[in-house]
């Protein structure tokens, strides 16, 4: 729709072609940076919110949850917590229009907000055969906080960890959106430090995502893993692609790792920056 700018009228030239080079004509009209006010206030009363993600993003994020769950995605509880939580405002608004296609798209540093169907696919994954809600999960690369949020409709508590802290505080301010819209974030806990540490204050974990691969699974992720507790990991492997790991610690404490499909997720690293 057309929108703001329809009642302005067509610019008029104070030259008229003919007249270059010859003399300086008076102009026909005086510039008009701003526009009379009561052209603004007719605007404002016909005002209707831009057509778009705006209006319609609960539209298309219900067709992406239909993808998804064409895809193979089975457990309710995440497909509805990808339909409450709004991607479009985890990216730039430049890229908005793209929030609901299945991609992975650029978040700054060199970092991206993970795919929806990867999003969907790991926390289904940690949720596989649990009947009572997580109570405490924690994420390692919280990036633009778009996960945590999604984790935050299927966990009591969420503790988020980011080592960039640009990104750190881009996820907070996300997040911040959030609450107005009926999306409480009050469980989720993000935390600037190196994840590969995991996060001991409030261990041990029900659940424990990495949005990061690297060659190894650092051995505190294991030790903050509660008894009856699932990690889903990208590992990187010999030959250099990623897997999906994941790895159940049962109630007597033993751990057992199963190999999953094939992923590709930034590295992970150690450190902050
Ligand atoms: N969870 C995000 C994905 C972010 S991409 C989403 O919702 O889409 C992965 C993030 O992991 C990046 O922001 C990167 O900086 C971060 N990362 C990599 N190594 C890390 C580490 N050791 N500790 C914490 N964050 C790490």
């Amino acid at each position: 729709m057309s929108g703001h700018g329809s009642t302005r009228r067509p610019a008029k030239f104070p030259l008229q072609l003919g007249q270059l080079g010859t003399k300086r004509a008076a102009p026909a009209e005086p510039l008009r940076p701003q526009r009379p006010l009561q052209e603004a206030e007719r605007d404002r009363a016909r005002a209707t919110k831009p057509a778009g993600l705006g209006l319609d993003s609960e539209g298309v994020r219900r067709r992406m949850v239909e993808r998804l769950r064409a895809d193979g995605v089975r457990n309710e509880q995440v497909l509805s917590a990808m339909a409450a939580v709004p991607r479009h405002l985890f990216v730039d608004t430049a890229l908005a229009n793209q929030a609901y296609e299945d991609t992975s798209l650029p978040i700054g540093l060199s970092q991206t907000i993970s795919k929806p169907s990867v999003v969907a696919r790991m926390i289904e994954l940690m949720l596989a055969g649990r009947t009572a809600p997580l109570a405490r999960v924690l994420e390692i690369g919280t990036g633009c906080g778009y996960q945590a949020a999604v984790l935050a409709r299927v966990a009591r508590h969420v503790v988020s960890v980011e080592r960039l802290r640009p990104l750190h505080d881009k996820a907070r301010a996300h997040l911040a959106l959030l609450p107005p819209l009926g999306l409480p974030t009050s469980g989720i806990r993000l935390v600037y430090g190196d994840g590969m540490l995991g996060h001991a204050p409030n261990a041990p974990y029900e659940g424990i995502i990495a949005a990061a691969g690297g060659a190894a699974l650092p051995a505190t992720w294991l030790e903050q893993l509660a008894p009856g507790g699932r990690l889903v990991a990208p590992m990187v492997e010999a030959n250099g692609g990623q897997v999906l790991v994941v790895v159940d610690r049962d109630a007597q404490g033993q751990l057992h790792r199963r190999v999953h499909e094939a992923v590709h997720f930034v590295p992970l690293k150690s450190g902050v920056n």
